[in-house]
């Protein structure tokens, strides 16, 4: 047999195949049969290049070829639909639109899937090319991207000219899924369908699954006089047409021809259309992909022609959204918060409103200069709206206030500690370090999931023991006797263990944590990672550098640039900041990388347990006495029990030396201890 008959005659197999694999959901042959057809259809095309088609099923795995995607000219009409966001606004839409046809006009309701939105065109059964909606006149063509799309059909039984257009893509599950395998991530799966249709590379693509629902069909051989009939002829051509259909017609022989059709959809007259709306608004996260609304369009092709279109939309389809994007409501009052680092933050309280499936009663104001901008004040009529889905914010006034018309101003002190407050670039701070406030935000930040993840002390019980003056700084959150919290309302025994047990659990969480947990400013997450990375895998590391106050070594790491280094310089020797530090080591955190840290020099001090008190004049910080009694296999204490071994005395050593003595434990001087160190 010749090569490109033979090329032809597996392609076909394989297109079949694929088809009833991918959109029928129902092959019949065995995966290894259809990789062997795969095979030898790749092995003839790379013998014979010139016999593979554009439409090969070989297209599906991609290329590695740069993509191009040069603007072609739409031939069919790609209009955007008119929308509304109200179930009863719809209803208007259709008894308006059906009384214009005389009564006997059918409607379909589909669903609008939220993905990128594709118009395919054949001609002589071949998919020729296929363009992004683009400005409607003028799209993309993404052919090659979408040829990976196992669901859209090659090859096709129909010989003259057709247009279909259609929605890509992608269920939640496998957004999810390859979410986690990117290091840039995708806000959402319409994000990431429409991303994929302009990979680059089609192999690329082709790694994304993406899927294809097809809704409109513009056939030249004027099949199809309606509708239904459209999406029954592209149903028997092999493409995707959604399912999830409603018919609506005030005729009752209408609905029996639609379920003929379509059985199992919902046709009823039109008065079940609200109904309708509401239940799959309701329902849409049951669904394994997003939708944003459903589109209802009239189904007859004469009366859509009857209708014709305005400058932009058709008069015979609307679209209802379920989310209205915006939301008007009354501010009633700003809430000022301050950050554990200072920074003020005004907070509007509004009366409640619905917005995109959520209550929204509080939304950010950023700082003064955006509330000037806006020239917000108290009993203000705003509009609100979520941006990127995520913090609803203020976007304008609406009506200014009668009672009370002004523009709010932030207090100039500090609400939590009557500081005068600070304005720098565009943001008010509270400069006080020991603000009660900032104090709070700092053990909340500390004790956080995304720190050190001690879930038994969140928000709650963190504000309750702040108060009650048990727990002030964050060496308190190991010191306090968690005992104490018996009889408490709210703090039965078990909890009491609980908290007890995550409070110790936390001191193995690992030094990048740690470093994070502190809460400096600038030294979040990503830095405290690129310091490790970068060598600087023990706290003395850092403070060493800091102290000869060398920024620039801290600058050449990728990722940070001089402001960070600057404040790496001023948050590692600043005396407060040491003085923590310290006591959180001798609390028995990590302050050095697994495997990092200084290196064991010997086993001198092995099996001996020490603690450290006072200060001292050649380890200063106390923690570098502590490296050297670790980098000899000696282990460090917090407080002195019938277990320590040594204690390290320096000047001012305050309760610990006394215990010592009463439990006639060796006291060990400096001038002692750095005749130890040198072995004698
Ligand atoms: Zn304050």
């Amino acid at each position: 047999m010749d090569a490109k008959k033979r090329i032809e005659e597996l392609a076909a197999e394989l297109l079949k195949h694929q088809y009833l694999y991918y959109v029928r959901a129902r092959p019949e042959i065995s995966d290894e049969e259809y990789d062997r057809m795969f095979d030898a259809l790749l092995r003839l095309e790379k013998r014979f290049p010139q016999y593979a088609g554009a439409n090969s099923p070989s297209r599906r795995i991609g290329s590695d070829l740069d993509n191009a995607f040069p603007e072609k000219a739409h031939t069919v009409p790609v209009l955007s639909l008119d929308k509304v966001y109200q179930a009863e606004e719809l209803e208007q839409w259709l008894l308006k639109t059906a009384a214009a046809a005389g009564g006997g006009a059918g409607f379909t309701v589909e669903e609008k899937i939220d993905g990128a939105s594709i118009v395919l065109y054949y001609d002589r059964g071949e998919l020729q090319y296929a363009l992004t909606r683009g400005n409607g006149l003028l799209g993309n063509d993404v052919s090659a991207n979408v040829r990976t799309i196992s669901q859209v059909p090659l090859r096709i039984a129909e010989s003259s000219p057709l247009a279909v257009r259609g929605e890509i893509y992608i269920m939640r599950g496998d957004f999810e899924r390859f979410n986690s395998q990117v290091a840039e991530k995708y806000a959402n799966p319409r994000n990431l369908a429409a991303g994929s249709l302009r990979n680059l590379k089609s192999s690329l693509a082709a790694r994304v699954p993406l899927n294809i629902f097809v809704y409109e069909g513009f056939f030249q051989n004027g099949s199809g006089r309606d509708h239904l009939e459209i999406l029954q002829r592209l149903l028997e051509l092999g493409f995707r047409v959604n399912p999830h259909l409603g018919y609506f017609s005030a005729d009752e022989a209408k609905r029996l021809l639609a379920l003929r059709l379509f059985p199992g959809i919902s046709a009823e007259p039109l008065t079940g259309l609200k109904e309708y709306l509401l239940r799959r608004a309701a329902t849409r996260a049951e669904i394994p992909y997003d939708i944003d609304g459903l589109v209802i369009k009239v189904v007859e092709m004469d009366f859509r022609r009857e209708l014709g279109t305005t400058a932009h939309h058709p008069r015979w389809a609307m679209a209802y959204k379920f989310d209205s994007p915006q939301g008007r409501t009354v501010l009633l009052d700003v809430q000022v918060q301050v950050g554990r680092n200072g920074r003020v933050t005004p907070v509007a309280l509004l009366k409640p409103v619905a917005l995109s499936g959520s209550t929204v009663t509080r939304a950010t104001l950023h700082n003064q200069d955006y509330i000037d901008m806006l020239e917000l004040g108290i009993g203000d009529e705003v509009s609100i709206s979520k941006r990127g889905d995520v913090i609803p914010a203020v976007d304008e006034v609406l009506e200014k206030s009668e009672q009370a018309p002004g523009i709010y101003k932030l207090p100039d002190r500090c609400p939590f500690c009557q500081m005068p407050l600070v304005k720098e670039g565009a943001h008010h701070f509270c400069k006080n370090d020991a603000c009660p406030e900032r104090r709070r935000r700092m053990l909340e930040y500390f004790c956080a999931k995304e720190q050190m993840d001690i879930e038994t002390l969140g928000e709650k019980t963190i504000a309750f023991l702040f108060a009650k003056g048990w727990v002030q700084s964050i060496p308190d959150i190991y010191r306090f006797d968690y005992g104490l919290l018996a009889g408490e309302e709210g703090f039965k025994e078990k909890k009491i263990t609980r908290i007890r047990a995550a409070v110790e659990a936390s001191k193995s969480r690992p030094f990048a944590k740690v470093l994070a947990a502190l809460g400096f400013e600038g030294v979040a997450s990503a830095v405290a990672t690129a310091l490790i990375a970068n060598g600087f895998d023990s706290v003395e590391k850092i403070v060493a550098c800091a102290k000869k106050n060398d920024w620039e070594a801290f600058a050449r790491m990728e990722g940070i640039g001089e402001v960070t280094a600057r404040l790496l310089v001023e948050h590692f020797s600043s005396p407060v900041n040491l003085k923590l530090i310290a006591r959180l080591r001798e609390i028995g955190l990590q302050f050095q990388a697994a495997g990092g840290g200084p290196e064991r020099m010997d086993d001198s001090f092995a099996g001996q347990v020490w603690v450290v008190s006072g200060t001292f004049a050649n380890f200063s910080p106390r923690s570098l006495a502590v490296t050297e009694i670790e980098k000899r296999g000696g282990k460090v204490a917090e407080s002195v029990s019938s277990r320590t071994n040594f204690l390290l005395s320096g000047s001012h050593p305050g309760s610990k030396l006394a215990r010592a003595e009463k439990l006639r434990i060796p006291i060990v001087t400096e001038g002692e201890f750095l005749k130890l160190l040198a072995g004698k």
